[in-house]
């Protein structure tokens, strides 16, 4: 099965509005023209300067993302929070969801991530659904475990939905080893290859047109160095990047890997 490629940066808490200013020129001069590109591209920058992007990135192609959504679907008194609708409002195509750092820094469970799914969907998000596993699940062997448990969780709340699975097949998965994030300690292509065969093999149990169709990103300390081998495994799909997402000429390369 052919799957497009995607490769979404992570800008996690930075940038101002001049550096954003040049990282995205730098991105938009580096990237093929729209007609060529191979890959789905997506930045994902912090809300307050995800309106700005927005136009910036109009008509570029190139796909805008928000790091986190509220669960809640509508407006209301959930201060903070910002709306899956508000999101695609303001040029939101794509919204990360359940990323390694809300779930340990901001106490997400797995259920609060199948609602958060299920609400960005709502909305005609595309939510980028991350798992993975802490450094001591994948050294006590329960990786596999870990990751189906995760999974389940955003499985159990599509089925609970009326849509039932079918909005998995307008999902991509972030496969995340949380030991690789941020630490220069990226997993093995083979690493990586296990993982993403597992999530891909657990959801074609339920739907093997949506397991063969739905795309997994790699993401963790993904550099120009190792892109490629890591891109090249049969069920990587692209990547989730993040601190080489901060650099145009980095993040380029690591698009320009996917080919
Ligand atoms: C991330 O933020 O999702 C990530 C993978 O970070 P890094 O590429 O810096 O490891």
């Amino acid at each position: 099965m052919n799957r497009t490629p995607v490769v979404a940066g992570n800008w996690k808490m930075h940038g101002s509005r001049a550096a954003n200013a040049s990282l995205v020129s730098g991105v938009l001069s580096g990237l093929a023209p729209r007609a060529e590109r191979v890959a789905e591209v997506v930045l994902c920058p912090p809300f307050v300067y995800l309106a700005e992007l927005a136009q910036r990135l109009d008509q570029t192609g190139v796909g805008l993302g928000a790091q986190d959504v509220c669960a809640e679907a509508g407006q209301g008194a959930f201060t903070g929070e910002v709306a899956a609708p508000m999101l695609r409002e303001v040029g939101c195509t794509h919204v990360i969801i359940g990323h390694s750092e809300r779930r340990a820094l901001y106490a997400e469970t797995d259920e609060l991530v199948g609602r958060k799914t299920l609400t960005a969907l709502a909305a005609g998000l595309t939510p980028i659904v991350c798992v993975g596993e802490l450094l001591e699940e994948r050294d006590a062997g329960r990786t596999h475990e870990v990751v189906g448990r995760q999974l389940e969780a955003v499985l159990r709340a599509l089925q609970a939905d009326p849509g039932g699975l079918a909005g998995l097949a307008r999902c991509i998965l972030a496969y995340e080893p949380v030991w690789a994030i941020g630490t220069g300690r990226t997993a093995t292509p083979e690493q990586a290859q296990d993982v993403h065969a597992f999530i891909r093999g657990l959801i074609q149990s339920r739907d093997a047109r949506i397991g063969g169709s739905v795309r997994v990103l790699y993401g963790g300390s993904v550099k120009p160095g190792n892109a490629r081998e890591l891109f090249g495994m049969p069920d990587v799909d692209g990547g989730l990047i993040g601190g080489a997402s901060l650099k145009a000429e980095d993040f380029v390369a690591i698009v320009a890997a996917t080919q």
